[in-house]
């Protein structure tokens, strides 16, 4: 399949954080307007270009989470968080995206200073910007963090949603095994109380025992990466005949060091036991990706054709928070890309 085949695919995003949608470039420019020193303030290399970019690889992920927070620590005003939300907003449209579920850690902001309706006037101010976008809100917690923390990123999301901001689900992000899974089951309690979605990430870092424990204690509507999966035969039989859908990150997962390369990631042995799978960019400029790549990565891994293609973004509009009028639409798009080609 060429890469124009791809572009033109009616695509849907479920994994995407939207602090780790801010690029290098973007980074130095709002430290160096505040007068700051980027080598100093930011986590950064020199490129073979000699521009600063994010480290490639990462040494482990400690090293990533460093360079992301210092990155997103740059996004200080409303204006900055505007900026930044519109940016990705538009990159997902220039990508052909028709659904995005954004990933947005409401609590660290909390934490240095923001005020609640500070961030969701900035968020909805972005994406009014760019009204051919579609997007849901995806509040997460990072579990490293602590449970008192976690209760607070469930109160903000029921704080968001108040304030008319299009939140679709919580999150649980961070360190897998920093606290046991069973502390953050209140957090199934909040999202069914708010209505919205309970997205946890496990299975990246850890190991099948983090699937597992967040399949029996959250409940919950998908799995953020989940490829751990892999290495346990009854969990992988029990995920695939439980249709639990995984947001797959192939080339984070690469450039995170979990897997050695994109030829031994384990996408193809997942799809062959019956997973229900998606394909997601995670942080596209932290890992020099997008979500365009990402689907090229996965025609080739999978060997999908036109037809397998867009039963993935299928799969995915229906594993979305979409509303019913743009799962319908993405349907049709899918269908008419499809008779297309
Ligand atoms: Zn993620």
């Amino acid at each position: 399949m060429d890469a124009t085949r791809i572009a033109t695919l009616p695509k849907v995003e479920l994994h995407v954080h939207l602090e780790g949608t801010v690029s290098a470039a973007t980074a130095v420019a709002l430290a160096t307007a505040r007068g700051e020193d980027p080598a100093e303030v930011l986590v950064l290399e020199a490129g073979p270009d000699g521009a600063l970019r994010y480290p490639r690889p990462f040494r482990d992920f400690l090293h990533f989470v460093d360079t992301f927070l210092a990155s997103s620590a740059q996004v200080r005003t409303p204006a900055d968080l505007t900026t930044v939300t519109e940016a990705f907003a538009a990159a997902q449209v220039a990508q052909g995206v028709r659904w995005s579920e954004t990933t947005f850690t409401a609590v660290t902001m909390e934490q240095r200073g923001w005020e609640p309706r500070a961030m969701w006037e900035a968020l909805a101010a972005g994406l009014a910007a760019q009204p051919d976008t579609h997007v849901g809100f995806i509040l997460d917690t990072p579990r490293d963090l602590g449970v008192d923390v976690a209760r607070r990123a469930a109160e903000l999301a029921g704080d968001a949603l108040a304030a008319g901001l299009p939140v679709v689900a919580l999150g649980l992000t961070g360190v897998e095994g920093a606290v046991p899974v069973g502390e953050f089951a209140f957090l199934r309690a909040a999202a069914d109380e708010f209505g919205i979605g309970l997205v946890p990430h496990a299975g990246e870092m850890g190991g099948p025992d983090v699937v597992r424990d967040s399949l029996d204690l959250l409940r919950p509507d998908r799995i953020g990466h989940g490829i751990a999966t892999v290495q346990d035969a009854d969990l992988l039989a029990r995920v695939a005949d439980e249709g639990v859908v995984l947001e797959v990150c192939p080339t984070s997962n690469v450039t995170l060091g979990i897997v050695g390369s994109l030829d031994e990631h384990p996408i193809r042995q997942l799809r062959d036991a019956g997973v229900a799978l998606t394909v997601n960019s995670d942080d596209p400029p932290f890992f020099a990706t997008t979500l365009r790549d990402e689907l090229a990565h996965a025609v080739r891994l999978l060997d999908l054709d036109a037809a397998g293609l867009a039963a993935l973004e299928r799969r995915a509009v229906d594993a979305s928070f979409a509303p019913a009028e743009v799962r319908t639409a993405v349907h049709a798009a899918l269908d008419a890309w499809e008779a297309a080609g």
